[in-house]
């Protein structure tokens, strides 16, 4: 079975969130059960090649946006996996991640790849990842080339309308399609709705993101559409690459630890409870807070994107609560610059209990995860969401909303504690009870911890879910 797996972003080369994670531990654990799966992805210039031996394996011309453009297809390995990967370069649309223009140019290389056999490699299924790969399927039809397509929606909200020039840039002729037709006429063409439509099968990353995307509240506008098309949708858990995290966490983290004492690889590991004083004594240290243990960190790592994180009521709550210096809070993440200055105003009037960082910073989120006793995930909707899963491993608690692969991954007070009501006193109520079984129940917190320290979010069953579909897929031909 051969897949080729196209993707944005795509850990360790170049990665903006839990998308590039996703490409880089999906396919490893597919390569593992047998699939021969290569992942392709834009050449950008900021791309890590490191010292990765890449070699350059094809070079060809098309017309785009009426005018001749060269691309080069390079390739190297992962180094963490050995899953081959293809990147696709080109001067004018791919050395910058401007979408439009990007996802328009990226999606007619990848067929015009697949059409005139650039590759000494032929897949059986494309395996396609949101808005960035939206036009491949209607493509892939108007071609009539051989080959199944997946498509898979890792956030509803980001849709891509697009100015309808991008069809003709691409040589689409619309009279070939009705929706594009129709979107045109609406004067933006939908690169989601688009790959929603014309693939053979389309998975979201959580079975209960699956319902939801169903309902007007979560549907994003397009639920009736969805609907319509029920049972060509799976919900299938992300997981996460727990031995790959393990060496990070072996790398970047001042004192390594386990749920027990152990040594790996000549080093030693902690075990989790002496591990993670020490760890977050090295963070308060570091960040300039005041160093107590007896003090409850709680931590926020991720994109700060207002209309999906929970900024809001997660900033109401914190002014409430953090001038009666009950506890402590970390915040790493970037986006939307009018929270970042709202934030920032709460580390400057409280420099020992608040430290916000503004940054995209592997190894401070690998410490963050490390020292703090809780991660808030107050998001108003979360497809799959990876945070949680990774601060698991670390015996990190995560404090969350009641909502997508949140309800799927974190079992209510069992590995965390979870609020049903999307406002701040709600939140507020959910973390006060977590501090409250910290302080209180040690006994109930250990074993809370231990809980969460031995959840298994390996990729193995889902990638054994993909496998399935992708083998119905096929006999179905
Ligand atoms: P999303 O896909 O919505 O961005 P996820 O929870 O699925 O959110 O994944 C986020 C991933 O990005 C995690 O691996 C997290 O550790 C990482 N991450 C997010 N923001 C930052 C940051 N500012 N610095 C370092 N890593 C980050």
């Amino acid at each position: 079975m051969k897949v080729l797996f196209a993707v944005w972003e795509l850990d360790p080369f170049f990665k903006m969130g839990g998308l590039g994670d996703v490409a880089r531990s999906l396919p490893a654990a597919l390569k593992s059960l047998g699939v021969d799966i290569r992942v392709i992805t834009p050449y950008y210039k900021v791309e890590k090649m490191g010292r990765n031996k890449k070699e350059k394996v094809a070079v060809f011309s098309l017309v785009y946006g009426g005018k001749k453009q060269t691309v080069e297809v390079w390739t190297t390995q992962s180094p963490y996996t050995g899953v081959p990967a293809y990147f696709i370069k080109n001067k004018k649309y791919l050395d910058k991640a401007n979408p439009v223009d990007t996802w328009g140019f990226f999606d007619k290389v990848i067929v015009e790849i697949l059409k005139r056999k650039v590759l000494d490699w032929e897949p059986d299924i494309l395996h396609l990842n949101d808005r960035h790969c939206g036009l491949i399927p209607l493509l892939i039809k108007n071609e009539k080339i051989p080959v199944k397509t997946v498509f898979t929606i890792h956030n509803l909200a980001y849709q891509g309308p697009s100015p309808v020039s991008v069809i003709k840039d691409m040589g689409i002729d619309p009279n070939l399609c009705k929706i594009v037709q129709w979107e045109i006429k609406s004067k933006k063409i939908n690169f989601l709705l688009e790959g929603i439509i014309h693939s053979d099968k389309i998975t979201v990353v959580s079975p209960t993101y699956a319902k939801e995307i169903l309902t007007e509240e979560y549907g994003q506008g397009l639920n009736e559409i969805l609907r319509g098309m029920e049972g060509k949708i799976e919900g299938i858990l992300n997981g996460i690459d727990t031995g790959w995290r393990n060496t990070t966490h072996y790398k970047s983290v001042k004192y390594p630890y386990n749920s027990h004492e152990e040594i790996v690889g000549g080093k030693k590991f902690y075990n989790w409870k002496e591990g993670k004083k020490l760890n977050k004594k090295f963070l308060q240290k570091k960040l300039g807070l005041k160093v107590d243990n007896n003090l409850p960190l709680v931590c926020f790592i991720g994109r700060l994107d207002p209309k999906q994180k929970g900024l809001d009521i997660m900033h109401t709550m914190l002014r409430r609560n953090v001038e009666k210096q009950k506890f402590q809070f970390v915040m790493l993440g970037d986006g939307d610059k009018h929270w970042e200055e709202r934030y920032n105003w709460l580390s400057t009037f409280f420099p020992k209990y608040v430290s916000c960082n503004f940054k995209f910073d592997e190894a401070l989120a690998h410490q963050i995860y490390a020292g703090s006793d809780f991660i808030l995930i107050p998001s108003l909707y979360e497809p799959c969401g990876l945070i949680q899963m990774i601060a698991m491993l670390f015996g990190t608690i995560p404090v969350a909303h009641k909502t997508g692969g949140l309800i799927d991954s974190i079992k209510e007070n069992f590995t965390g504690f979870l609020f049903e009501k999307y406002n701040s006193e709600s939140l507020e109520k959910a973390l006060f009870k977590a501090f409250d079984v910290w302080k209180n129940d040690k006994k109930q917190f250990e074993e809370i911890t231990n809980n969460a320290l031995n959840s298994d979010f390996s990729w193995k069953r889902s990638a054994q879910e993909y496998f399935s579909l992708y083998k119905k897929l096929l006999d179905n031909n």
